[in-house]
């Protein structure tokens, strides 16, 4: 049985320590839990340690072993689709959790990483930060919006990640690349939003020939590895994909259904 709790972060450690008590085999973590849980783990997996974050918690007999499967579930994902990482020449957009997830990936497969995000600073802290466990990404850049440096790595590259929220719903007309022009064939894009499934960035991005890959298989991924961390044993992700399209389907649908409701009452 997986069960979804909204807890508030003041609640957090007890929500945590509670886990335990319940017989829970495990937790996943999202925003904006995952930092705060790391002090309260007996055990960080090298990953959790790395990337300061922890989305997986295993209910060990001796406390909490946390884990982080966001970084091994965007390597996954671009697997399955034939991306190849190693040694790719990668723009990624944001330096939020998601993002420090795929610079870490990227760097891990020896990409050449150029990181994009509306507060630099916020990059450059996310690949100082990484530099302490991952002395690569001394060589990883840095490049604001609209810059010619943005402009010249997206020249140059052949895979383009959105670690940002931009496009996801309910702002779905937004797109972290404001120069679709600089999209071409032979470039493939990853968003890591999936809801929707075809954002705009994917949108123009398969109008000018590049592949598109959207946040599912990630999402897939990542949930795959916490199945693997808590029961040890492979996961069907067949199954588990199905399930997430058909939510996703139902979820699309209704949202066209009251879209449609709400341009009818208009109307009138
Ligand atoms: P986060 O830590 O809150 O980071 C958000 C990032 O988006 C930051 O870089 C932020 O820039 C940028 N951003 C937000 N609003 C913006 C705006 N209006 N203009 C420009 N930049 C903006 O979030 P996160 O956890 O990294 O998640 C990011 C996205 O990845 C979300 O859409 C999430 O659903 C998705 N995600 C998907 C998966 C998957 O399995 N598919 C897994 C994890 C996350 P600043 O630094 O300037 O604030």
């Amino acid at each position: 049985m997986y069960l979804a709790f909204p807890v508030r972060p003041e609640r957090l450690r007890k929500a945590l320590e509670g886990t335990a008590a319940l017989g829970m085999v495990g937790v996943n973590l999202t925003v904006p839990h995952k930092v705060a849980a790391t002090e309260f783990m007996h055990e960080l997996a090298p990953a959790a340690q790395a990337l300061g974050a922890v989305n997986t918690v295993r209910v060990d007999e001796n406390g909490l072993y946390g884990d982080n499967t966001d970084a091994v579930g965007f390597l996954l994902a671009a697997r399955e689709d034939g991306v190849v990482l190693r040694d790719a020449r990668a723009v990624v957009y944001g330096a939020g959790g998601a993002a420090r997830a795929v610079v870490y990936a990227l760097l891990a497969e020896h990409a050449d990483v150029t990181v994009v995000n509306r507060t630099i600073a916020h990059a450059e802290t996310l690949l100082n930060e990484l530099a302490s466990v991952m002395p690569r990404a001394c060589a990883a850049k840095v490049a604001a919006p609209g810059s010619s440096e943005e402009r010249d790595a997206l020249r140059s590259s052949d895979l383009l990640v959105n670690a940002t929220s931009l496009g996801m719903s309910p702002n779905v007309d937004t797109s972290p690349v404001n120069r679709p022009d600089l999209l071409r064939a032979g470039m493939t894009v990853m968003d890591l939003v999936y809801r929707p499934r075809r954002t705009r960035l994917l949108v123009e991005a398969g109008e000018r020939g590049c592949r598109c890959i959207n946040g599912v298989s990630m999402l897939v991924h990542q949930g795959a590895e916490s199945f693997r961390i808590w029961f040890g044993i492979e996961p069907n992700t067949f199954v588990m994909r199905n399930a997430v399209e058909s939510a996703l389907d139902a979820e699309e649908s209704h949202n066209a259904t009251s879209n449609d409701a709400v341009a009818g009452s208009m109307a009138v």
